[in-house]
């Protein structure tokens, strides 16, 4: 994200054609510092300037030797991405369009909400699911992020935050189906929530799912103490199959028997989400069915009239019809909440904004 330095100009070299220096694991880092002379205690110095410290350059280490600033400006990109979009909405929300290495794109959000910070991440270049509501799948999926590709979306915001601001959640509910990318995700989370790394509690760090069953069980028995959040989206097979296509080799039934899989193993309460889609899964009996499938489990279902995307007809219930699902539910004694829209006036489903670029 920062232009060039005189360093590498002099050296004739574009910082976009190094590695990003977070791509190095700890023992290719060690390895790189042991051949350029310099002692073990440097990795974890770099480490915290990377990743706990607001800095956006090498050149702003101040406790490293300047040769060694030098040397590592000469070698390494500081950063993975290259910023090419940021939109502010009027509610403080802040979009990024971030260009990796290889040209694609992927975008994070920041949301403000009183005291919360939470940072929305992405963890494919595209998406294979194929949800009809959705602007992330509409050209498919590309790639994988890599584990470096994936936390650094927090470190940017991090860093572009105001000083006494903190980032007190994380959801991957940006573009791609996380538990598709499953080992990058959970090392990307690791460093997110380990001391070491940024230090969020794994509990605010939530993972959206499509719903994937043997990664559900997989996720359980990881020891890993993140949240689960599952997109239904619909009370029945037929309709689920429709709108969420990959149902159609899952089923609910199965997807449920993982779900309960999870919070027997886990102890931690699912969160159902569900896109509000007008005419298709938003009337008084979709809310009754839902209640029928939700009931005796410990869950939470989160509503969320859908966001907008130019290049599909469907859209959001209005005001009414919403409550009134939504009472449905807690009246059959389900919790239920309707999901505060946030970034409103700016391209605000995710995927949006890399679907406008790809296609222009
Ligand atoms: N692949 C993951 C993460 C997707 S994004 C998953 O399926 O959960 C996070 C949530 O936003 C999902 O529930 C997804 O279905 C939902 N979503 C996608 N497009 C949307 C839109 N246009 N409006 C509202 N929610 C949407």
């Amino acid at each position: 994200m920062t232009p060039d330095s005189p360093q590498l100009v002099s050296l004739g070299i574009q910082e976009t054609q190094l590695r990003p220096l977070l791509s190095l694991s700890d023992s290719e880092l060690l390895a790189w510092l042991t051949a350029a002379g310099e002692q073990k205690f440097r990795l974890k110095q770099i480490r915290k300037w990377m990743i706990q410290r607001r800095v956006q350059s090498f050149d702003e280490m101040t406790d490293l030797s300047t040769s060694l600033r030098q040397k590592l400006t000469a070698e390494f990109r500081f950063s993975s991405f290259q910023q090419v979009g940021h939109q502010v909405a009027s509610d403080r929300t802040e979009k990024l369009l971030l260009k990796l290495h290889d040209g694609e794109l992927v975008e994070c959000v920041l949301m403000r909400d009183t005291d919360r910070r939470t940072v929305c991440i992405s963890t494919q270049v595209g998406c294979a699911m194929g949800c009809v509501f959705c602007a992330s799948g509409l050209l498919g999926v590309k790639r994988d992020l890599t584990a470096a590709e994936i936390y650094e979306q927090v470190l940017v915001l991090h860093r572009m935050m105001e000083d006494d601001e903190r980032i007190t959640n994380v959801v991957v509910m940006g573009i791609g189906e996380p538990l598709a990318n499953y080992n990058n995700l959970m090392s990307a989370l690791d460093v997110l929530s380990s001391e070491d790394g940024l230090g969020l509690g794994a509990r605010r760090i939530t993972v959206s799912t499509v719903g994937l069953p043997t990664k559900i069980r997989e996720f359980a028995r990881s020891g890993k103490q993140f949240n689960l959040a599952i997109s239904l989206h619909a009370p029945n097979d037929k309709l689920r199959t429709e709108i969420v296509p990959v149902n159609k080799s899952i089923g609910i039934k199965e997807l449920l028997a993982a779900a309960d899989d999870f919070f027997e193993v886990t102890g931690r309460r699912v969160s159902f989400e569900y896109v509000l889609l007008s005419g298709v899964n938003d009337q008084p009996q979709h809310a009754e069915e839902l209640a029928d499938l939700m009931r005796g489990r410990n869950v939470h279902v989160n509503l969320i009239p859908m966001n907008g995307v130019s290049e599909l007809l469907m859209t959001a219930p209005g005001e009414p019809l919403t409550r009134r699902f939504c009472s449905i539910l807690e009246s059959r004694g389900i919790p239920a909440t309707v999901r505060k829209r946030k970034g409103a006036d700016i391209d605000a489903a995710c995927g949006q904004l890399r679907l406008n670029r790809t296609e222009s």
